[in-house]
């Protein structure tokens, strides 16, 4: 599955699922978003493999895409969710900061477990480099493409001029020869680089109307390290776990179903009025007067006023046929369109390395 494929289901509500396998992990980047320690929270297996057995060949996610902290410290778990999924037709990916890579070798269970995802996203930043060298993340990419594995690399930077972009694409470019597609996006002030990074929006948007501004980003459901289910992988939401917004949180993976999260995720006024118009109409419109910032809007709307206007406004004529056409909006662009919406708009193109174009059906 190459990267393209994954992110046309992007803007489609319900259309994957992300699993936050476990909080750990053995680098300590300066960036990372999750804050994560090797000492770091890990909850049981079975949260995790109960929930993907809920899928079913009739009624499943297009995708089931792993992450942590470093997924690939439990591999065996990794491998086990991706042949579950893949038998009964969904795909998965996994994403690591390849610790593994120092040695220059794949350790046995690692390689069962990639062998066995239908993608293998690997992390290279300036911070990452501090710990695993670019050469060994690049050798070990090279010998998996060799192999006809569907890779890809997921850069950051500081900003879209930002010289070490411009340089690590070039060299992966040239190692790579062209055929691993790459997201690059920009680091956000999450996790341990909330202690030295200056906030500011890490979700830039194009809006559709002078105050209309919908979140893209609600699609996709995130099982989090203890199996709280939120509605968006923002990372702020996500530590909340249990606590988060009630309008955020779509359940437990020890007690809901992946049919239950999906419908709960579709069928929410909030959530249909969030992806629709954005938080900070919704806020407007219940008389609130919303933060600039939308995410911060976003966790005004769990009062009562709010969620009284977000219900009046999907059951508004006209809302379904508007609702539509955001989604088709949000589609149009396509994977670029999304990488560059949501990333860096100067690399944006860099995902569509190594795609063969093909027939493709429409996502929505
Ligand atoms: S606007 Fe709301 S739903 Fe969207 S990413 Fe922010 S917190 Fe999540």
């Amino acid at each position: 599955m190459h990267l393209m494929e994954m992110l046309r289901f992007r803007p489609v509500p319900g259309s994957a699922v992300y699993l936050g396998l476990t909080r750990r992990c053995p680098l300590t980047c300066r960036h990372c978003s999750t804050n994560s320690l090797i000492s770091s929270e890990e909850h049981d297996a079975g949260l995790f493999l109960g929930f993907v057995d809920t899928f079913t060949a009739e009624d499943h996610p297009e995708i089931v895409l792993m992450s942590g902290g470093e997924a690939l410290l439990r591999p065996r778990l990794v491998r086990d969710i991706a042949r579950r999924a893949s038998s009964v037709g969904t795909r998965s990916y996994v994403a690591s900061g390849m610790f593994f890579a120092r040695t220059g070798k794949i350790p046995r269970l690692i390689q069962e477990a990639i062998d066995e995802v239908d993608h293998f996203a690997a992390s290279l930043d300036v911070f990452h480099e501090e710990e695993v060298p670019r050469s060994a993340v690049l050798k070990i990419l090279r010998r998996l493409v060799d192999a006809g594995k569907d890779v890809s690399l997921q850069l950051v930077g500081m900003s879209d001029d930002d010289p070490y972009l411009a340089e690590a694409t070039a060299e992966a470019r040239d190692v790579l020869e062209d055929r691993v597609p790459m997201l690059v996006g920009l680091v956000g002030a999450s996790g341990r680089a909330a202690e030295w990074m200056p906030d500011r929006r890490t979700l830039t948007h194009l809006p559709l109307s002078a105050t209309a501004d919908p979140c893209g980003v609600a699609a996709w459901p995130i099982v989090t390290f203890d199996g709280t289910v939120i509605a968006c992988c923002n990372q702020a939401v996500v530590d909340q776990g249990r606590n988060a917004p009630a309008h955020l949180k779509l359940g437990h993976s020890a007690t809901d179903t992946w049919q239950t999260i999906r419908s709960r995720s579709r069928a929410s006024a909030t959530l249909r009025a969030v992806r629709t118009i954005g938080p900070r109409m919704i806020a407007q419109d219940a008389g609130l007067s919303p933060p600039a910032e939308q995410c911060a809007a976003c966790y005004a709307l769990s009062a009562e006023d709010p969620q009284r206007k977000a219900v009046d406004l999907v059951e508004r004529p006209g809302f379904a046929a508007m609702e539509l056409g955001v989604q088709q909006i949000l589609s149009s662009g396509g994977p670029v369109g999304y990488a560059r919406r949501y990333g860096s708009a100067r690399y944006a193109d860099m995902v569509t390395l190594g795609y063969r174009p093909q027939e493709q059906p429409c996502a929505v």
